[in-house]
């Protein structure tokens, strides 16, 4: 591909911290940056307490063990999201329950959250998708009437703001990914972030295989989900880094939004006025009719043209896996979530990635434009 959709820019410390880390050989999942990596990613996200560990999903996974929440349980998730949101509730034993997104935020419709809240209900785990905000004031205000764990998954939304607060503040707990395509990066890595320190604590002891003391008795069922000393050396480098790389996500945005927002056709990505997106990925829509061309066939020409795209998320009611199958944790697929469809349907991301130049955009923009008709 000419244009990569997104690669990661080590632009900081990482080579000399990550040398450090080789130098003293602390390179297992204890040492100085650990600490390090979290605490400044918490204080950036504004709140006090990181607890990283090996991915984002199982940072989705620890948010939600940590709460004790399991078989016979609920929590509420988009419809439009990675799938992984599904599994982890999955995993936890208890079953996800599926709400349709906003057409313009496409992240969860919060007016359609309270009639899928049960006695089962115990969590919601709203999506900041491709950067931009959940509707978080109106997601708490029903936790707080319902007596429900809010975990926001800011995995695509490292230094969103919603209403001047930053993603990973805004709820009980937030689960961050730090995987190769994500703003900020360790290769591979998570973190939740929460002002919980009761939660923090559980959640460092469930990474660890719920080591306690004595070390080898165990009163909880845990994990290795342990990082390593060297990608939070990468993972401080990053965070240090945090607001420039968010600005920076803005910039390519704003030039790509300049150069197609009058195209007839082409819907480019929506910034609520209560929102500060980050655009982790730049997703448009394409508008058939006028435009000429389905969005698969300009995928597929772009492709040609060596630019690296990505369709929209599959919308979890309609993937196989979750179809027929008799398993009591499986959400239920059945009803419309005309939303996600129609988000699969006609949307698609262009490289957003942090490394991109004006001239890429400039060809970007060009090789869609020519595919007009
Ligand atoms: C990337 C992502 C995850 C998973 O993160 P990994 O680090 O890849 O495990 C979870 N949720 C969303 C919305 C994501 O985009």
């Amino acid at each position: 591909m000419k244009i990569p959709v997104s690669e990661p820019l080590l632009d900081g410390n990482e080579r000399e911290y990550v040398l450090d880390a080789l130098d003293t050989n602390w390179i297992s999942s204890v040492g100085k940056y650990i600490t390090g990596f979290e605490d400044t990613f918490a204080a950036y996200c504004g709140v006090k307490y990181g607890v990283a560990c090996s991915n984002g999903t199982t940072a989705l996974h620890l948010a939600l063990a940590a709460k004790d929440i399991g078989y016979g349980d609920e929590v509420i998730i988009p419809d439009f999201t990675l799938i992984a949101s599904a599994n982890m509730v999955i995993i936890t034993g208890a079953k996800p329950v599926l709400v349709d997104v906003d057409p313009q935020t496409m992240c969860i419709d919060v007016n359609l959250i309270e009639e899928k809240i049960t006695e089962r209900t115990k969590a919601i785990m709203p999506v900041h998708m491709y950067g931009h905000p959940a509707d978080m004031d109106a997601i708490m205000a029903l936790a707080e009437k319902y007596n429900l764990y809010v975990c926001e998954d800011g995995a695509e939304a490292h230094g969103t703001e919603y209403k001047g607060r930053k993603v990973g503040s805004l709820a009980h707990s937030a689960a961050f990914s730090f995987y190769g395509n994500k703003t900020l990066t360790t290769g591979e890595g998570g973190m939740v972030t929460t002002d919980d320190k009761e939660l923090a604590d559980k959640m460092k002891m469930l990474r660890n295989q719920a080591f306690e003391h004595p070390r080898f008795v165990h009163h909880h069922v845990g994990f290795n989900y342990r990082l390593t000393n060297l990608q939070a050396a990468i993972g401080l480098a990053q965070s240090e880094k945090a607001q420039a790389k968010a600005d920076r996500r803005r910039e390519i945005a704003a030039m790509y939004t300049s150069l197609l927002k009058d195209v007839p056709g082409i819907t480019v990505p929506y910034e609520a006025e209560w929102a500060k997106s980050t655009f982790w990925m730049y997703g448009v829509l394409i508008d058939q009719a006028q435009f000429g061309r389905s969005k698969q066939e300009v995928v597929e020409e772009l492709t040609k043209a060596g630019v690296d795209t990505r369709d929209f998320f599959y919308p979890m009611h309609k993937q196989p896996v979750f179809q027929n199958g008799n398993d009591p944790r499986y959400p239920d697929t059945n009803g419309a979530y005309p939303v996600s469809s129609y988000l699969y349907d006609n949307g698609f991301y262009l490289p957003s990635g942090l490394g991109l130049t004006s001239s890429d955009i400039e060809i970007v923009v060009e090789e869609l434009l020519k595919l007009r008709r």
